[in-house]
């Protein structure tokens, strides 16, 4: 089967070194998919990293804009998971070539999210520092009393640039690395693409490229196995099969957390419900290959 991966934030660790360390262990159960026989597409989160290299940015006065920093962060992140999987690829004797993708994914400047930005980004700054901030085109916002942080914009994914070159390496049998933390936001200009500071949802970039290459199975790997309805309290209830009726019901009921599972089960509904035969699966890596069987997992369809 065709598979885009979305890999979550428990895949990638919480600096570079450990990232590093941890990336030959999401490596296994990702070539034990392509050892089972399944062509796969790899995307991945940036919230972290992305941040980490804005706040190195900031405190040293570097100007890099936060598109640039979101580059950056696909091309490390991109780095360390091709290296991994080359390597375990190479000791099962499997012949394929690994290759990250620095990707711009067009969003339309009429997106209702650029009147409305939402998700933080950087540091913790003081109320003297805001007139001088914004002046800089920042939009800031106090953060439950914590001080206050520059938001931007998560618009929805309208078209990825790279696609062309992205279906030819996975149509000539390459893993590829793609859409990292959602895809560098751009947006039309004339012939030119221009960056724009904004976050896009790795899940939702995730389910467009599930549908622009005709993929069988969106793939969401994250921190829980499966799942829950009244999650995290006495009732909570574990679920196999989900249909896209039913989770927009449980969607209405509030049972997915805005910016965690709510965007994963967004993403799959849009993708299940996009042909008959699409299905989307919300797993643990580890569980990955065992939740394609259907062992485990949460199956949206
Ligand atoms: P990722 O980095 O994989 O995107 P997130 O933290 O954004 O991970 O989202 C996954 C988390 O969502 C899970 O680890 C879990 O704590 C939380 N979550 C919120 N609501 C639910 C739910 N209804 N069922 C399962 N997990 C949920
Ligand atoms: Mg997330």
């Amino acid at each position: 089967m065709k598979i885009v991966v979305a890999l979550g934030g428990n895949a990638l660790g919480k600096n570079a070194q450990d990232q590093l360390n941890l990336v030959y262990k999401t490596a296994k159960p990702l070539v034990d998919l392509i050892e089972e026989g399944h062509e796969i597409v790899i995307v991945h989160g940036n919230g972290p990293q992305v941040g980490m290299i804005n706040l190195a940015m900031e405190e040293t006065n570097n100007d890099i804009p936060f598109p640039e920093c979101g580059a950056m962060s696909q091309g490390y992140i991109g780095f360390h998971l091709q290296t991994a999987i080359q390597s375990e690829l190479k000791s099962r004797r499997i012949l394929k070539s690994v290759a990250t993708i620095i990707t711009q994914v067009i969003v339309s400047e009429t997106d209702q999210a650029f009147k409305n930005p939402t998700k933080p980004i950087g540091k913790f700054y003081s109320k003297e520092d805001v007139p001088s901030l914004e002046a800089k085109g920042y939009t800031m916002v106090e953060d439950s009393g914590r001080g206050y942080r520059r938001v931007v914009p998560s618009p929805l994914p309208v078209d990825i640039e790279e696609k062309e070159m992205i279906f030819t390496l996975i149509n000539s049998g390459n893993v590829v690395i793609t859409c990292g933390g959602g895809g560098i936001p751009v947006v039309r200009d004339g012939f030119k693409l221009k960056g724009v500071p904004a976050v896009i949802d790795k899940d939702n970039a995730a389910m467009l490229l599930a549908k622009m290459i005709d993929a069988d199975y969106l793939v969401v790997l994250t921190a829980v196995e499966k799942v829950a309805i009244n999650f995290g309290k006495d009732n909570e209830e574990w679920l196999d099969n989900l249909s896209t009726e039913k989770a927009k019901e449980y969607i209405k009921e509030k049972h997915f957390a805005p910016g965690s599972m709510l965007p994963k089960i967004e993403a799959c509904i849009k993708f299940a419900e996009s042909t008959p035969e699409r299905k989307a699966l919300i797993t643990s890596l580890d569980k990955a290959k065992a939740g394609l069987m259907g062992l485990t997992g949460t199956i949206i369809k």
